[in-house]
C-alpha cells in the first residue's frame, strides 16, 4: 500500500518523457568510478553510442571526441548502474511468509512490476531475482525486455525448490503444499523440478538447503537437503546451462553446496574455517544479504514479527557478522544482495553496501560488490557492472562522492541520472524541476 502511494506521488516516473538523450553523446568532466579500479578518476569523459559505451578518456585528451551532444556533468560521479544479486520482486508489505504465500499470482505480478520500477528509480539497473510466486519473475523480466514496463534487467529464478519439511514447505501438514514453492524430495524429485523450472524459462535455479527464520518449524542451523540431492540438482541445472543459487545458513549446507559446485552461496550465516577455505578455492561467490539479518533486528518490533524469527536472528547476529567478516578477510568473492522485499522496502537496496562496510569492506569494495562482482553472479560481466568500451551504457550520474559517503547511494535526490542502455530512465536532474541546468547547457 505504501509503495502504491509512493508511486502516485513520485514525479520521476515521467522522467523518460522529460529528458531524452540522443543516440550518441559524451559526458564531460566526470569523476569516474569504473566498477573495477581501486581508485576513482577525476576529469574524465565517457562517450555513449547506441546504448553502449564507445570510448573513455581523460579531459586532457578530449581532442575531437564529440560524435554527438556534449554534456558537462560538472565533476559529478559517473559509475555503473547498481546490481542487486538477491531480490524478491513479489514480496513487500508482507509481515510473514504465511501472508506472502496467500498472495494470488495476479497480485504478485502487479507487485513485481511496481517493485521493478521502484528499484530502477533507486539506481538499480540489474537485479537477480531469487524466489517468487508462480512464474512472475520470468513474465516481468520479459515485459521489461520488451519495453512494456520499466525496470532493471532481471535474471529470473522463479519458484525456489526445497524439500518436504524444509523452508519451502511452509503450509500446515493438512494442506496440500503447491503454488508458491516447489516442494520435492530425492534425486529424481529435484531433477524433475529443475527441468520444470527450465521449461518455465528461468535463468537461475534457487535451491533451499537449510532452514530459514520465517518458517515456523525449520531453523537456520538445520540442513534440509542431502548431499546426494544437492549434487544431483546442481549437476542437472548446469547441464542445462543454468546457474544455481543456494540458500545456505547452516554449516553443512554451505559445504554441501560447495561440494556440489554451487555458483552462489546465499546468506552464509554459519561459515567455519573449512567452508571459508572451500569458498576461497572455488569459483563460487558469497552473497551475504546482511539486510536479511538487520531488517529483522531493526524492524522486528515495529512489524510485530514472529517470536521464533526474532529470537533466531538475535542468535544469528554474531555468527553471521563474524562469518562474513572472516570470509572477506580471507579474500572470498562477495557480491551485494539485499534480500529486499522481505522487510526493507524495494528501493532501499543500497543499504546492503553500507552494511558490507560494517564487516570491514571499504566503500569502494562495497561498490565493486554491487557492480563488477555482482555482474559476475548474473553471468553478465562482459556486458554490465563496469565502465569499459563495448559494455552497455548502464550508468548513474551522482551528486557527491560515494567512496567518501556511501549513504549518497540511498538518497534519491543525489541520483541525478539513471541511464539504462544509453537512455535516461530515472533521476532528479529534470529541467522541469529546476535541477538540470547543467544538463541543458551547451558544453
Ligand atoms: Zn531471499
Amino acid at each position: 500500500m505504501l509503495a502504491f502511494q509512493e508511486y502516485k506521488k513520485t514525479p520521476e516516473r515521467h522522467m523518460q518523457d522529460e529528458i531524452e538523450l540522443p543516440d550518441s553523446y559524451v559526458l564531460l568532466n566526470c569523476r569516474l568510478i569504473d566498477g573495477i579500479s581501486d581508485e576513482s578518476r577525476d576529469k574524465m569523459w565517457i562517450s555513449v553510442a547506441e546504448g553502449k559505451i564507445s570510448r573513455i578518456g581523460s579531459m586532457d585528451a578530449l581532442g575531437s571526441e564529440s560524435s554527438g551532444r556534449r554534456i558537462d556533468v560538472e565533476g559529478r560521479t559517473v559509475m555503473p548502474g547498481l546490481i542487486d544479486c538477491h531480490v524478491h520482486l513479489v514480496y513487500g508489505g508482507f509481515r510473514n511468509m504465511e501472508d506472502a504465500i496467500r498472495c494470488p499470482v495476479e497480485t504478485a505480478v502487479i507487485n513485481a512490476s511496481l517493485h521493478a520500477w521502484i528499484m530502477l528509480q533507486a539506481g538499480y539497473t540489474a537485479v537477480r531475482e531469487v524466489g517468487c510466486i508462480g512464474n512472475t519473475s520470468v513474465a516481468v523480466r520479459d515485459a521489461i525486455r520488451q519495453g512494456k514496463i520499466q525496470g532493471p534487467r532481471v535474471v529470473a529464478s522463479g519458484r525456489p525448490i526445497g524439500t518436504t519439511g524444509g523452508p519451502a514447505d511452509i503450509l500446515p501438514p493438512h494442506w496440500e503444499s503447491t503454488g508458491g514453492r516447489l516442494v520435492v524430495d530425492g534425486v529424481e524429485g529435484f531433477r524433475k523440478a529443475i527441468r520444470r523450472q527450465i521449461k518455465e524459462g528461468v535463468d537461475n535455479i534457487k535451491i533451499l538447503a537449510s532452514g530459514v527464520e520465517v518458517n515456523p518449524t525449520c531453523w537456520t542451523w538445520m540442513t534440509t537437503i542431502s548431499q546426494e540431492e544437492l549434487s544431483a540438482a546442481v549437476e542437472e541445472a548446469h547441464r542445462w546451462g543454468k546457474t544455481v543459487a543456494i540458500h545456505a545458513q547452516s554449516y553443512d549446507s554451505v559445504k554441501f553446496a560447495l561440494r556440489a559446485g554451487a555458483d552462489t552461496i546465499e546468506h552464509g550465516t554459519r561459515l567455519d574455517d573449512e567452508s571459508i577455505a572451500m569458498l576461497k578455492a572455488s569459483p563460487s561467490i558469497l552473497v551475504p544479504t546482511l539486510c536479511t539479518l538487520y531488517s529483522v533486528l531493526e524492524l522486528g518490533a515495529t512489524l510485530n514479527l514472529g517470536q521464533k524469527q526474532r529470537e533466531e536472528m538475535a542468535t544469528n547476529e554474531s555468527l553471521w557478522v563474524e562469518s562474513i567478516r572472516s570470509a572477506h578477510r580471507a579474500g572470498v568473492s562477495i557480491a551485494a544482495g539485499g534480500d529486499i522485499g522481505n522487510r526493507y522496502k524495494h528501493g532501499t537496496n543500497a543499504r546492503e553496501l553500507e552494511l558490507l562496510t560494517k564487516i570491514g569492506m571499504t566503500p569502494m569494495e562495497a561498490i565493486h560488490a554491487a557492480t563488477s562482482t555482482a555482474a559476475r553472479v548474473l553471468r553478465m560481466a562482459d556486458q554490465i557492472g563496469s565502465l569499459d568500451e563495448g559494455r552497455f551504457a548502464d550508468l548513474l550520474v551522482v551528486d557527491g562522492d560515494p567512496t567518501e559517503d556511501l549513504a549518497i547511494l540511498q538518497d534519491k535526490t543525489k541520483l541525478k541520472l539513471v541511464i539504462k542502455e544509453g537512455q535516461v530512465v530515472a533521476g532528479t536532474a529534470s529541467p522541469h524541476r529546476g535541477g538540470g541546468g547543467w544538463l541543458t547547457k551547451k558544453a
